[in-house]
């Protein structure tokens, strides 16, 4: 695009908090990893909206969004509040998603993008997600799945900070490694674990007044949100180009066929009759609790970074280990057992990484530490580690016991070298008589006999030594 016209972005990100279970009642958390086999499997009369239900909420999805605060640099708000926020539709049961309003969990903070540019959140507000419309094609129906209703959600909106697709995306992906990193929530985002709505404008360049906003729901892939925005951008500057204005809306965005439809005039506040809910108490966030709350903090994934950095490793290794949490988490398993960071990365990098499918490493680090060792000790090859790395991908198996079995490691034991040295010595002593002459050229003939005699088995360092040790 051209530089007549400047692009205002701000996101609004929904991610599931992964508790045990859900905000309000007992039920187990689809996000948490809850049995989702059968519909309406987790559900009461609290998450299911029954008149007279009373909904007390779950201190750990609180003290979680906390967390996310904290990760973000947020303010942690001293009193909390949950309010109605009145909706129709089917999978909402209650009429009303409780959500915060007022008075949000975290406020301010942000992130810093690579550029240097900061984008900064507005807040953090906790709210319960609503449950699942499944539509039967074959039959003509439309069911409710509850098994979602009242899964924790956090909330978080930026300021109008971001300019661009990449900025949007740099700032996702960094978003999504903190709530991960930060224990709070697994963001799988195939499965609706984050969900990303796009607030997007454009003003004449320089301009003060922000233009109409047009906001495009529920984008659920990065790849999806950067499609979105360029999209969008082309659009509004082209009916800016004409003279006309843009329209005020919530769009759909359809990521088959590359464009964006309106869907219905953007609601306001108002609409939503926003009502201090009756049945909550306000939540005072002591100095004590954030104190206390905050020593729970992981590491997040720079920390580790530069961690990583300051232990010698490239940025470039310290970058790939980072980028995803079970990784770091394997390196630095393995690494309390094998404390050479980048013999160690290498390994990973390229072993091991080459063998994993998004991440999903399918060999333990005792596993990957063993089959090191055996290479540092010589008790294998490298082309027999990879054979065994392939033979226990996906199992339990012991390496050394694979080893064994394939043959790598029953090298000849060091006396029978020495009956073979002191054999061959006694039927080549011409061999012998040259040593002082041309010691290298001998003890290379040597080695290469035993070699011969022992099919390639017997480890040379050892074999070496014994034959210089028999001849001089
Ligand atoms: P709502 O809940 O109605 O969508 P908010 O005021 O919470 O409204 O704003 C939602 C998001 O829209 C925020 O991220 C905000 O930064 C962004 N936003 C507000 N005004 C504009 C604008 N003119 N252009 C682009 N984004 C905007
Ligand atoms: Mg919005
Ligand atoms: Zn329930």
């Amino acid at each position: 695009m051209s530089t007549k016209y400047d692009v205002v972005i701000g996101l609004e990100i929904h991610a599931e908090l992964n508790t045990a279970t859900k905000i309000f009642c007992r039920c187990a958390n689809t996000a948490g990893g809850a049995d989702v086999s059968e519909p309406n499997r987790n559900v009461c009369p609290t998450c299911m909206g029954m008149p007279g239900a009373l909904p007390a909420v779950n201190r750990m999805a609180v003290e979680k969004s906390i967390l996310a605060g904290m990760a973000f640099g947020c303010r942690i708000n001293d009193v909390v509040m949950f309010e109605r926020k009145h909706y129709f539709y089917p999978d909402l049961p209650s009429g009303y998603q409780l959500t915060q309003l007022e008075r949000p969990q975290c406020l301010g903070g942000g992130i810093t993008l690579s550029t240097g540019k900061l984008i900064r959140l507005n807040r953090i507000h906790l709210e319960e997600d609503a449950g699942k419309l499944v539509h039967d094609e074959v039959r003509g129906e439309t069911l409710v799945d509850l098994n979602r209703a009242g899964t924790p959600l956090i909330e978080m909106v930026t300021e109008p900070d971001i300019s661009n697709a990449a900025e949007a995306v740099e700032f996702l992906e960094e978003v999504r490694s903190r709530l991960v990193y930060s224990g709070v929530a697994d963001c799988k985002m195939e499965e609706g674990g984050m969900r990303c709505d796009v607030n997007i404008s454009l003003k004449p360049a320089g301009a003060k007044k922000f233009g109409n906003r047009v906001e495009m729901k529920n984008l659920n892939s990065f790849k999806m949100v950067a499609r979105a925005i360029e999209y969008e951008t082309k659009r509004q500057a082209k009916l800016l180009d004409d003279g006309k204005a843009v329209a005020v809306q919530t769009r759909k965005w359809n990521d088959a066929s590359g464009i964006s439809t309106p869907m219905r005039g953007k609601e306001q506040e108002v609409d939503y009759r926003y009502m201090p809910d009756p049945d909550q108490l306000m939540i005072r966030i002591t100095d004590g609790d954030v104190a206390r709350i905050k020593k729970t903090l992981p590491k997040l994934a720079h920390e580790l970074r530069a961690e990583f950095v300051a232990m010698g490793l490239p940025e470039y290794d310290a970058d790939i280990l980072t980028r995803d949490k079970d990784l770091t988490k394997f390196f630095i398993n393995a690494l309390g057992s094998y404390p050479s960071a980048k013999p160690l990365a290498n390994w990973i990098m390229t072993h091991v990484l080459a063998r994993a499918t998004n991440y999903r490493i399918e060999i333990s680090p005792v596993q990957l530490v063993s089959i090191i060792q055996m290479v540092d000790k010589k008790d294998i090859s490298q082309k027999n580690a990879l054979e065994i790395i392939d033979e226990i991908w996906g199992t339990e198996k012991d390496p050394k016991k694979v080893a064994k079995d394939k043959g790598f490691t029953n090298k000849v034991a060091a006396g029978e070298i020495e009956a073979i040295v002191v054999e061959l010595m006694a039927t080549n002593e011409k061999a012998v008589a040259d040593y002082a002459e041309g010691p290298d050229k001998v003890v290379n003939f040597f080695m290469g006999q035993v070699m011969k005699r022992t099919g390639g088995r017997a480890d040379s360092v050892v074999v070496k030594e014994i034959v210089v040790e028999k001849l001089s």
